[in-house]
């Protein structure tokens, strides 16, 4: 079986550290495999998207010597696959209309208020999943054995949001059934993401891939690397400012490889790359480094 890896970014800002350690984990896990490495584009969540960030992220893969398989796909063009995926589950009674607005709800479990249907006077407004009151378990090739029960630790979890857009976690499952995705090598944040998408994968009658959930990188204050932190803006992507951003990358991959051209620097990590040297707890960056 062909080995297919992916990176799939959300262009609401510049690649930062924490996705380009996304992006050589998911290149070196697949590489390394002799496997396919393709990209998407996670721009469903159209409010959040800014304009030009995707370009931005393209290029600086480009800078970074990570070359993709095929062309990138764009959530925003496969509308008709993800209406396609809820008319099944629709059909299979496995999703249900709910009422609720997020100020009516307390804490991160969905109750469950709407499972059996929406109470008279009630206006429908987002699409849940019924979750199968079930343990789900999988192997992380990095944080080992996961278990979780999808039921008491979210609840129904949304798949059409009140404002018409198609949840992530619908997406993403559908998308990497659709492109063949076998291995999904993310960041550490959607570790708890990952028992919801199997409860997907399951119900459309997708295979589960095989996961690993890299290093949270946070910044030396303990946030999250994100959107409005600034942490490798274009401007920053001359060659030894790429060279040293790589060299970080691959330390906190679990390796050292001396600051080269990029290429030279991702055939030396493929050469050095052990999965079981990635480490599983959160990377916090010296100020410097971001
Ligand atoms: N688009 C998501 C993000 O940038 C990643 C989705 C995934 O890898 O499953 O956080």
């Amino acid at each position: 079986m062909t080995v297919i890896g992916r990176f799939a970014p959300s262009p609401t800002g510049p690649l930062h550290l924490g996705s380009l350690v996304a992006a050589a984990g998911s290149w070196l896990f697949a590489r390394r495999a002799g496997g396919r490495w393709l990209v998407r584009m996670e721009d469903i969540d159209t409010p959040r998207v800014v304009r030009g960030s995707a370009e931005e992220i393209l290029a600086a893969l480009g800078r970074y010597g990570l070359e993709w398989d095929g062309e990138v796909v764009w959530q925003s063009r496969r509308l008709p696959l993800y209406e396609e995926a809820l008319r099944r589950l629709r059909d299979e009674g496995l999703i249900y209309d709910c009422a609720c607005s997020r100020a009516e709800l307390e804490g991160a479990v969905y109750p469950g208020t709407c499972r059996p249907g929406i109470a008279a006077g009630r206006q429908a407004r987002a699409i849940r999943f019924r979750v199968p009151d079930e343990v789900i378990a999988f192997d992380d090739a990095i944080h080992g054995h996961v278990e979780e029960h999808v039921g008491r630790d979210s609840g129904d979890f949304v798949v059409r949001r009140a404002d018409g857009l198609f949840a992530y976690q619908l997406v993403v499952v559908v998308d990497d059934g659709e492109q063949g995705v076998t291995q999904v090598v993310r960041g550490g944040d959607l570790l708890t993401s990952t028992a919801r998408q199997i409860a997907l994968q399951r119900a459309l009658g997708l295979h589960a891939p095989e996961y690993a959930h890299l290093p949270l990188v946070v910044d030396a204050d303990g946030a999250k690397l994100g959107k409005r932190d600034g942490a490798l803006p274009l401007p920053s992507l001359d060659e030894p400012r790429v060279r040293e951003t790589l060299a970080v990358a691959m330390r906190i991959l679990g390796m050292e490889v001396a600051p080269a051209p990029p290429r030279e620097m991702l055939d030396e990590a493929l050469r050095l790359f052990d999965p079981a040297r990635v480490p599983s707890q959160v990377i916090a960056l010296p100020r410097e480094d971001h």
